[in-house]
């Protein structure tokens, strides 16, 4: 197995009493170095050592400034060296992995390989796949690179027809690259980079086996890379695996980014929360909002209620077809709807400018899942609001959400006149039979107990039950506690 034994910056390799640790002062130099180059000498492109071309690109994408990610990371993974990030999605890490990789492949030139690539990326999600493979046409695209997407969903002859041309950077979900490797459509022995993207959420997905299965068909010399929001015991033991001395970078750990977001929590029971949600969208001044949902069908559900209200929106979820959930996006992007309702799977990378508003329709029950969601808004050091609708059995979640972030949401009461105005809107569609105990989407793998996220099976208005809308007035986000 390979070791990823590198060293923090932070973490000084020597201790009264043990030997001398040679190759630990070379790591702890090494990462030293970063770290001071990060911190203090390279603030733009120019200075990362990237090439004319690739400057040329980021040029016209309007990036004029390297974001953290890419300033510690870019330098070493130039040298060639392994890297093991901790960053999310919004952090610019696309990029930081993007740009070395287009710049050394361009530098060590190869005839491409039929059947083959030099640079494999795997993301969890069929959007964030796509989402990568745009990244490379747009930082590439004054290079003679090719790129290519695969994932399921989508009929695999065409796909296997352009491996049969060889591809230099390929970026594919797990499933469908073993397919085609099953097929002889694709061979992994070329690979010189590799990337494994959103570790923590191949791992929710169970692609566990598929990846251990990639890291035997990979070779052994190559320089990987590999990202995860989160980095829990199980994940770093997946990237001992892959990696050899990784330098480990770490930006905006999961619990700040929810600072930049203003978070509001409103008690609500669950079968009244249709009614607060349609409100809510009707009466706020909304650019562009995600709702989530725990499940797919809760999501649909919400679509057709809020439609009923003569409200647009779309679902984005697991049992939409890729073109629904292409159009869905596209639609959303566009503004042609301001309301896309998400379960988190599909969600997942995710990357919209100008979401002003983050639902939480039903509390994720990871409370890393919450940031995850949250951090939609936010994007590019903009703030947004997110709004929590926590039913009475949601509590424990709102607990374990607060503890993680250290941001206590400042409670919402009901909106003035909440039943009456309830009163006058459609009554929303009843939870399908069987519905309820349904498992949600993702979790897989990390063993959360999957809770029965439904509506309660009963009709709008409800009577009120104890408490509901007897909180006190609203205050401001109280920050750190
Ligand atoms: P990512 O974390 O890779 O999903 O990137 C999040 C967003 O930041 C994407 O929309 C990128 O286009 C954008 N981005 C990445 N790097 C930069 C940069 N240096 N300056 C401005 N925007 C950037």
């Amino acid at each position: 197995m390979r070791s990823a034994s590198g060293v923090l910056a932070s973490g000084f390799p020597f201790h009264a009493g043990r030997p001398f640790d040679t190759a630990g002062l070379r790591a702890f130099l090494r990462a030293a170095k970063h770290k001071f180059e990060s911190d203090t000498i390279l603030t733009n492109f120019t200075q990362l050592g990237l090439a004319e071309p690739i400057l040329k690109a980021l040029a016209a994408k309007g990036y004029d400034k390297p974001t953290p990610i890419q300033v510690q990371g870019i330098p070493a993974l130039l040298e060639g060296r392994d890297l093991c990030g901790i960053a999310q999605t919004g952090t610019g890490k696309t990029a930081a992995f993007a740009l070395p990789a287009l710049q050394r492949l361009t530098e060590n030139a190869k005839h491409r390989v039929p059947g083959s690539c030099r640079m494999l990326v795997l993301a969890p999600t069929r959007e964030l796949a796509s989402q990568i493979a745009q990244s490379f046409e747009d930082y590439g695209k004054f290079l003679k690179l090719t790129v290519a997407v695969v994932f399921g969903g989508v009929p695999i002859n065409r796909q296997i027809r352009q491996m049969g041309q060889g591809v230099d950077i390929l970026v594919a979900t797990p499933g469908r690259l073993l397919d085609l490797i099953d097929q002889r459509a694709l061979s992994l022995r070329n690979v010189e980079i590799f990337v494994l993207d959103e570790a923590d959420q191949m791992l929710d997905l169970g692609f566990i086996h598929a990846l251990k299965r990639v890291d035997q068909l990979l070779p052994k010399k190559r320089q990987s890379l590999f990202f995860s929001a989160t980095m829990p015991k199980t994940i770093a033991e997946l990237g001992d695996r892959f990696l050899t001395d990784p330098v480990k970078v770490s930006v905006a750990p999961a619990a700040t980014t929810a600072e930049r977001v203003d978070q509001y929590a409103t008690f609500v029971n669950q079968g009244e929360k249709q009614a607060l949600l349609t409100i809510l969208l009707k009466s706020e001044p909304i650019e562009r909002a995600l709702v989530f949902t725990r499940t797919k069908h809760g999501a649909d559900r919400v679509v057709k209620n809020l439609a009923a209200a003569g409200i647009r929106a779309a679902a984005i979820h697991g049992n939409k077809s890729q073109p629904q959930r292409e159009a869905a996006l596209a639609a959303f992007r566009s503004g042609d709807i301001r309301i896309l309702v998400a379960t988190d799977i599909a969600a997942r990378g995710i990357d919209v400018g100008g979401i002003s508003h983050v639902f939480n329709f039903e509390l994720p029950n990871v409370a890393e899942q919450y940031v995850h969601r949250i951090g939609r808004t936010a994007r590019a050091g903009a703030t947004g609001i997110a709004m929590a609708f926590v039913a009475d059995d949601e509590r424990p979640f709102l607990r374990q959400i607060e503890k993680l972030t250290r941001v206590k949401p400042t409670v919402m009461p009901l909106p003035e006149n909440f039943l009456e105005e309830a009163a006058k809107l459609p009554k929303p569609a009843p939870s399908k039979p069987g519905d309820g105990g349904r498992r949600f989407e993702g979790n897989r793998g990390h063993g959360a107990p999957a809770r029965d996220a439904e509506a309660p099976k009963r009709r709008f208005p409800p009577k009120r039950a104890r408490g509901v809308g007897s909180h006190a007035g609203a205050v401001r986000k109280t920050g750190g506690r």
